[in-house]
């Protein structure tokens, strides 16, 4: 039989990615893959959409989530699979994220008044539309509005972690992210752990209650993918991947660009109490 595959890491007009939800599924059918995960940041919005649309196509659309935490300076991402997305504990956290988020945003832009730079929040939350508002949206309306030139640019110089303007977000704990997934009858996966240098926290998370690695992304070389892999068997984590879409223009990927064998998908339900 012919080997399926499913990617299990993207995002959508409902965080900080250009596609609708409705336009995942079809874009995983287009790559040939047999199921697709949404995975936007600090919100379940697009799942009724994406699974309505994957029902169609008959494409399965897992449930998931990324959030974003910190620890000790570090942003942890963690996603969630097979997440209860009524589940309404986690919503209302979603809601204060959201939130906070806004907050956030509003503290940035006073920031980069203090550059000299007048940028709106409606200016923002255009390019935001119905997306949990963020850094890249920031980036794309400082493009627009001609403050800079490029996307890169806006980071560099003003919004990137060590620019001017920059102001972290609040952020959950990864044991409070983690417990938050559980408690939805998710299963919680590290994001992208070659992104962040700390493998001695990832014994902690396990402790925590972390079931998976993500070992397959854009910013893993296939030494970095082999080295989480080996991470995976000496502490039981499943191994998991995807594309991190955010759409064209921002980051690289297409969807299903990078993906893993559909079992993923059974090892990560079973996991789940769903
Ligand atoms: P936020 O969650 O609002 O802090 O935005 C984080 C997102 O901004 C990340 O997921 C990336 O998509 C993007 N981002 C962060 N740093 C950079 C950077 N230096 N250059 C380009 N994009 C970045
Ligand atoms: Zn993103
Ligand atoms: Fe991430
Ligand atoms: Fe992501």
């Amino acid at each position: 039989m012919e080997e399926s595959y499913v990617d299990l890491h993207t995002h959508t007009t409902c965080s900080d990615g250009l596609a609708q939800p409705e336009q995942i599924p079809h874009l995983a059918k287009k790559a040939g893959l047999k199921a697709v995960a949404v995975t936007d940041h600090d919100t379940i919005r697009a799942i009724d959409r994406a699974l309505q649309a994957g029902s169609f196509l008959n494409i399965e659309v897992i449930p998931g989530v990324e959030l974003s935490t910190m620890l000790d300076d570090h942003e942890i991402h963690i996603l969630g699979y097979f997440i209860d997305w009524q589940n309404e504990v986690f919503g209302e956290k979603m809601r204060k994220l959201r939130e906070g988020r806004l907050a956030r945003a509003e503290k940035i832009l006073a920031r980069l008044k203090r550059s000299g730079i007048d940028l709106h929040m409606d200016q923002v939350l255009e390019i935001a539309g119905e997306g949990v508002v963020g850094r890249p949206h920031i980036a794309d309306a400082l493009v627009r509005a001609k403050v800079v030139c490029s996307y890169d640019e806006a980071f560099d110089r003003y919004i990137g972690q060590h620019a001017p303007a920059y102001v972290p977000k609040r952020l959950l704990s990864p044991a409070e992210a983690i417990g938050l997934i559980v408690t939805a009858g998710g299963v919680p996966v590290l994001a992208h752990p070659g992104t962040l240098h700390r493998d001695e926290l990832i014994p902690l998370l396990v402790k925590w209650g972390l079931k998976g690695i993500e070992i397959i992304h854009p910013m893993h070389t296939p030494q970095l993918t082999q080295h989480y892999q080996e991470i995976s068997r000496r502490y039981g984590l499943v191994c998991t991947g995807g594309s991190d879409y955010h759409g064209k223009g921002r980051l690289h990927n297409g969807i299903g660009k990078y993906k893993v064998p559909y079992q993923t998908v059974e090892s990560l339900r079973r996991l789940s109490s769903r």
